[in-house]
């Protein structure tokens, strides 16, 4: 966990979330600012940091369960069948502003061009 971060205290429940799904690794709640019908964020339980540092083969396993709670909470939200789009910011120009890894979950209509202007 990590002093101040927004999505660690998500986790530890002192900032609550609109629960989608949870298992041992990972969360997903409802993104407070949906860019679409469906926006979920999908969030590792342990602080990783979004950034160019990159990973490590340490956290393959974490980064692979993320995907597994990505389809899970697209199941449960009713967008598994008709489609969906996932994202990861990465760095200023990708715009992010949480540096917890997070991946976004877009759907519940007919999403637009993959890259905004
Ligand atoms: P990014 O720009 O990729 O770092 O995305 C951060 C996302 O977190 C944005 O889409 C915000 O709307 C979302 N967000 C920030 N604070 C909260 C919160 N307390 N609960 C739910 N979503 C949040
Ligand atoms: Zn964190």
């Amino acid at each position: 966990m990590k002093e101040g971060c927004i999505f660690c205290k998500i986790v530890q429940g002192e900032i609550s979330a609109e629960m989608i799904y949870e298992d041992d690794k990972s969360i997903v709640f409802k993104d407070i600012n949906p860019q679409a019908p469906v926006h979920l964020l999908v969030v590792p339980k342990t602080h990783i940091e979004a950034s160019t540092d990159g990973f490590t083969s340490y956290d393959a396993e974490l980064l692979g369960s993320l995907f597994f709670a990505a389809e899970k909470a697209a199941e449960i939200s009713g967008v598994k069948n008709t489609g969906f789009r996932l994202i990861i910011n990465t760095g200023p120009d990708s715009g992010q502003e949480v540096p917890h890894l997070h991946i976004h979950l877009l759907g519940g209509k007919k999403l637009g061009r993959l890259v905004g202007d």
